[in-house]
């Protein structure tokens, strides 16, 4: 995608937005990857409020770090998780605009699944995990993409969510339907012998505008699951 203003010029980077009390950096002038994706406001809200209170809360593909800022608000501690070197900073700046000093919190350049086996590891677990990746991705030789490998996603997290916890799973790939994402998750679940249960299942807020007869233009599916 190529830049461009429908009028005026750029603002100066950075400029900060405000979203339910949260603040965060927005460049306007990176293509499509601005900073915060807008369109996950309602789950950072219902993650803030319902699932973050005095809980260990990990966040795999971070960007910049945007459900990490708004549960650290009322976690115990936030870990977040990006390949991207630049991710860090931003990640950063976005804890130090809400008065919450970066270094009180983890933050890892690294592939999800490589954190996943390092965590198990250690024995790092986590009350809440976050997972919002990318449709694709490719890292080394190897390539990921949510229609194929999402089980191995929920597998990994699994492994190292704490007993009673929640995972967020999410994806933004218009042809996944909600359907199949959340017989994914169902069989993935079962397949792995744990009882489960399905505790909120979002969407596009309503300011979204889709298409009544265009399916995929609901591009998102944000399910909280309980892990019993
Ligand atoms: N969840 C984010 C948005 C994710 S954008 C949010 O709420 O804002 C996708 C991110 O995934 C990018 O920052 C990219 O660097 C990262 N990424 C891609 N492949 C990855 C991998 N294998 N492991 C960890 N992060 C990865």
């Amino acid at each position: 995608i190529t830049g461009g203003f429908v009028e005026g010029v750029a603002p100066e980077f950075p400029i900060v937005i405000e979203e339910n009390f949260t603040f965060y950096n927005v460049d306007l002038d990176d293509g499509p990857m601005t900073g915060i994706f807008l369109d996950q406001k309602e789950v950072r809200k219902k993650l803030k409020e319902h699932y973050s209170d005095n809980r260990n809360i990990l966040n795999v593909f971070s960007y910049t770090g945007a459900f990490s800022v708004v549960a650290a608000d009322n976690a115990k501690n936030t870990t977040s998780v990006d390949l991207a070197n630049r991710s860090r900073p931003l990640t950063e700046e976005n804890f130090g605009l809400n008065g919450i000093d970066p270094k009180s919190q983890y933050i890892y350049v690294m592939d999800t699944f490589d954190f996943y086996g390092y965590a198990k590891r250690h024995d790092l677990f986590y009350d809440t995990i976050v997972v919002d990746p990318p449709s694709f991705a490719r890292n080394k030789k190897k390539t990921f993409s949510v229609l194929k490998d999402y089980d191995k996603l929920i597998l990994g997290a699994l492994d190292i969510l704490a007993p009673n916890g929640t995972m967020l799973l999410c994806t933004n790939n218009s042809t996944f339907s909600l359907k199949a994402f959340k017989k994914v998750v169902k069989e993935t679940l079962e397949n792995a012998g744990v009882a489960y249960e399905l505790q909120d299942v979002m969407g596009l807020p309503k300011d979204f505008k889709t298409h009544a007869h265009y399916k995929p233009s609901k591009y998102l599916k944000a399910i909280f699951v309980k892990v019993l």
